[in-house]
């Protein structure tokens, strides 16, 4: 090559063209840096034929610098990250930033802290410490890959280390990782998950495109089926991406990986030390990290040779990423599988409808595992009926819940209360004026947080420490905490038995791996007995001593115009519910409810998943709503009201007029104020057959705007 066109890494700039010095090799995908004007940009070398724009004529293009020293980023990935772009109608260079990590892996060299055991053995040691020291005997890792290894929050590391028994080594980034083993500790499947383990194998033996919507209840054996699928992969030394929903059930999967596999597999996410961050993009895309787990930022990540992909808990909301680029991790983590020819595994107990649509038209491969592994089973469902069974004025756990807890604490079991809300209570007020407190900077009431002594935004971060009187009447004692958040219930469950251990799980407390260590330590041996959570203990976790579930109010989800709301909701309330009974004792599930007729609460107490399906899928096909019709949202923000109403008032006026696209508002979005911004939104409701990006896309590209507003689009958007 000799001119190169490239796509630079900001999306305010377009392609550009170079040339190319006497000497430099160069390939497609490969990443460099040029000259722009005074400064220097990084780019990446694209099939020019695919990239339009940037032509420079010849005696005025100038050479590029330097070509880094990182593998070219593969073909399939480009196709990948063209198809992103086109279909979340995002500009290429911001997709293309998500799989160099923001340009931060290519800085070189450097070094991380690893430790291991000095040799030095302390003369008085806990029990816990010495069964750490054991099992750590010749291991070497970061603190976090040898906690999961011993089975130990950080904690008891750094009790370790503090004595003297192990020591920090430095090791450059380019170290691989210890090698997992795919024979290690290998079940004994059972008749099912043997056919359904046989089917993945084969995929991965295949090894050419597949996708699989493996549905099973939870508790079935999903994981420890799609563990096989990975041995396979393993043995034929190709990578394996895991995505999981959520940063926080890492921590699960690292411990019951490392108890398969014999090592832990390569952390991903975007929290990590950038020195550990940049050890695992070297690694992936040099081929020394067999299996990949992250959240959804892993997706975009230069696999040098990947075998396989699974999707964990696809259902989860959290795959869809809704600032920066608007993409859901579900649909292209298919779309990679796609362009890199592997198989690729959706698990769920509670699929999303669009998948089970896939499925039915024959798309996706359907495997099932329909009960739940060995002894246990599922649990009973029962409904409190709200209006009946009255809590007492200004509590929420009902009677009936209130006796199934006090079972459980007798017998030395374990109860876990839902509520998807942080904090105290959502609403604060005061009883002299009414004044509320609300947030400066979005249209949201401000949530106390008790244990930190904090009214919090739960949208934009913004906290005032807790007032002790009105701003507005100036009056003292006068503010009342309105309802529920989690907090609030645990004070609740202090109060009614005073002897119980409390532990709150939300976002809050396990803020950190080793607090999450902690908490699965703590439960898992029975030294809970009330767990009070948020969706953030719905997933992945097992407790063998918790064998009732209460859900507080049943009917938050279905607030608020969202037309995934019931499913979501179904989800959720199926997700807690299958943390209950998940060993040999069977497990109760109570759900407070104030409606128990609606199609989502009947369905969750008859265990009918079908009917309520069935319900759903008739409600999205008279909305039009996927998987029979297409969203799209068009977002319009800007500092001042009147400048996001004016622009979106000359989006709604170019709406295009087609048969199969309807547009409407544009209306101010349920978040009308975030983060400072005003925000107005047009919907538009597309048949399937429609040119909806192109259609957006044209009809947006003549516009102009002032510079202070943001026109965004999503696609298939999920909160309405
Ligand atoms: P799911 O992912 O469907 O929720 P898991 O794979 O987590 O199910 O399995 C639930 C529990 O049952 C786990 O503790 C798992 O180790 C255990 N289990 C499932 N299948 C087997 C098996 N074949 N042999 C031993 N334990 C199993
Ligand atoms: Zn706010």
């Amino acid at each position: 090559m000799n001119r190169v066109r490239l796509l630079v890494l900001n999306a305010a700039l377009g392609p550009l063209d170079y040339s190319v010095p006497e000497g430099m090799a160069l390939d497609h995908g490969s990443v460099v840096i040029a000259p722009l004007g005074p400064r220097q940009v990084t780019g990446v070398v694209w099939e020019a034929d695919r990239l339009p724009g940037g032509e420079v004529a010849d005696q005025r293009l100038r050479p590029l610098v330097a070509v880094l020293p990182v593998p070219p980023i593969a073909a399939a990935l480009r196709r990948l990250i063209e198809w992103t772009a086109d279909y979340y109608c995002a500009p290429l260079a911001s997709v293309a930033r998500m799989s160099l990590s923001s340009g931060a892996a290519l800085k070189g060299g450097g070094t991380i802290t690893e430790y291991r055991l000095s040799g030095t053995v302390p003369a008085r040691l806990t029990a816990q410490r010495s069964a750490a020291l054991a099992a750590l005997a010749g291991r070497q890792g970061t603190m976090r890959e040898l906690a999961a290894i011993a089975g130990v929050s950080e904690g008891v590391l750094r009790g370790l280390i503090h004595c003297s028994a192990m020591e920090p080594v430095q090791v450059s980034i380019d170290r691989p990782y210890a090698p997992a083993n795919a024979e290690y500790a290998a079940p004994q499947l059972n008749d099912t998950q043997r056919q359904v383990a046989d089917e993945l194998i084969n995929a991965v033996q295949q090894a050419t495109f597949a996708p699989f919507l493996l549905d099973g209840v939870t508790g079935s054996g999903k994981t420890e089926t799609y563990f096989e699928a990975i041995a396979e992969a393993m043995r034929r030394d190709r990578q394996v991406m895991v995505l999981l929903p959520e940063i926080a059930l890492t921590e699960n999967f690292l411990k019951r990986f490392e108890s398969r596999f014999g090592a832990p597999p390569v952390v991903w996410h975007s929290s990590q030390k950038q020195s550990q961050r940049r050890r695992a993009w070297r690694q992936v895309a040099s081929g020394g990290a067999q299996v990949v787990v992250g959240a959804r930022s892993a997706l975009f990540l230069p696999f040098a040779d990947l075998g396989l992909i699974i999707v964990d808990e696809a259902h989860e909301i959290s795959f869809k990423q809704d600032d920066g680029v608007r993409y859901n991790a579900r649909d292209v983590a298919v779309m990679r599988a796609r362009f890199e020819q592997v198989p690729v595994i959706l698990a769920s107990a509670t699929p999303a409808l669009e998948s089970l649509q896939m499925a039915e038209a024959g798309v996706y491969r359907k495997l099932d595992l329909p009960g739940r592994y060995g002894s246990a089973t599922l649990p009973d469902i029962a409904i409190v009926d709200l209006r009946e069974q009255v809590p007492p004025r200004g509590r929420w756990i009902a009677p009936p819940l209130v006796t199934g807890m006090a079972a459980r604490l007798e017998r030395g079991e374990q109860s876990l209360l839902f509520l998807n809300r942080r904090g105290y209570a959502p609403l604060t007020l005061c009883r002299t004026c009414g004044y509320r407190f609300e947030c400066p900077n979005c249209s949201a009431w401000l949530v106390e947080h008790r244990l930190s002594r904090r009214l919090a935004c739960h949208h934009c971060g913004h906290e005032v420490p807790n007032p002790d009187r009105c701003p507005e009447c100036g009056e003292a004692d006068c503010l009342t905490a309105c309802g529920p958040g989690v907090e609030r219930i645990a004070d609740e469950v202090a109060e009614l038995f005073p002897q119980a251990r409390v532990a709150i799980a939300t976002s809050d407390t396990l803020s950190s791996p080793e607090r999450i260590g902690a908490f699965v330590e703590a439960a898992e041996q029975g030294a809970i007995n009330v767990i009070v959570g948020t969706q953030l203990v719905t997933k992945g976790y097992h407790f063998p001593e918790l064998t009732l579930v209460g859900v507080i109010d049943a009917d938050l989800g279905l607030e608020g115009g969202d037309l995934r709301a019931a499913e979501r909701s179904y989800q959720q309330i199926a997700q807690v519910a299958g943390r209950a009974g998940r060993a040999a004792k069977r497990g109760e599930v109570l759900i407070q409810t104030r409606h128990p007729d609606a199609a989502v609460i009947s369905a969750l107490a008859s265990g009918d998943r079908d009917a309520f399906y069935a319900a759903e899928t008739e409600a999205r096909r008279h909305a039009g709503a996927p998987p029979f019709g297409r969203w799209a949202a068009i977002i319009v923000s800007s500092e001042t009201e009147q400048e996001a109403r004016d622009a979106a008032r000359a989006i709604g006026g170019a709406a295009p007029r087609l048969d199969d696209l309807a547009v409407y508002g544009p209306a101010p979005a349920p978040l009308s104020l975030l983060r400072g911004r005003y925000r107005y939104r047009l919907l538009i409701n597309a048949r399937r057959s429609a040119a909806l990006q192109e259609t957006l896309r044209n009809w947006l590209s003549d516009m102009n705007f002032p510079a202070g507003v943001r026109v965004g689009i999503d696609i298939d958007p999920y909160s309405f």
